[in-house]
């Protein structure tokens, strides 16, 4: 089995040029993880080069899909570029997965800053 670590990474539609930027940035260290995605930003991801699981687009059920990964302790950390800005019609399942996160205690980072401290985090951690 795998020993690799693994990570999801959802980004809305106003930040996908947010998400594409940090998974270039920090290109080495996701490499070494596995990574899961919600669809379509699973689909720019991989676009970058690196390997990604895809789950359902968000709207279809993917934030709810990564939320149960995190209830079950499947995923060890989820980098969720939400944009504060925009309506969304799976709202609620974007407030399941934020409160599934705080229930279970799974490391979340809702913007690149507190993405690139948490994934530093992790590699400190190693
Ligand atoms: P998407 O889903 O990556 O399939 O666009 C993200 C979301 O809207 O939660």
């Amino acid at each position: 089995m795998s020993t690799k670590r693994t990570i999801a990474l959802i980004a809305h539609d106003g930040r996908k040029a947010e998400m594409v930027a940090f998974v270039k940035d920090y290109h080495d260290i996701l490499k070494e993880m596995n990574l899961i995605a919600t669809g379509t930003t699973g689909s720019y991801i991989q676009k970058t080069g690196l390997e990604v699981t895809k789950k359902l687009s968000g709207p279809q059920g993917g934030d709810a899909q990564i939320a149960a990964m995190a209830a079950e302790g499947t995923v060890e950390a989820i980098l969720f570029f939400r944009d504060p800005l925009g309506k969304h019609p799976h709202e609620p399942d974007v407030q399941m997965l934020l409160r599934i996160c705080d229930v279970h205690n799974v490391p979340l980072a809702t913007n690149p800053a507190t993405a690139k401290l948490l994934l530093l985090g992790m590699t400190d951690a190693k």
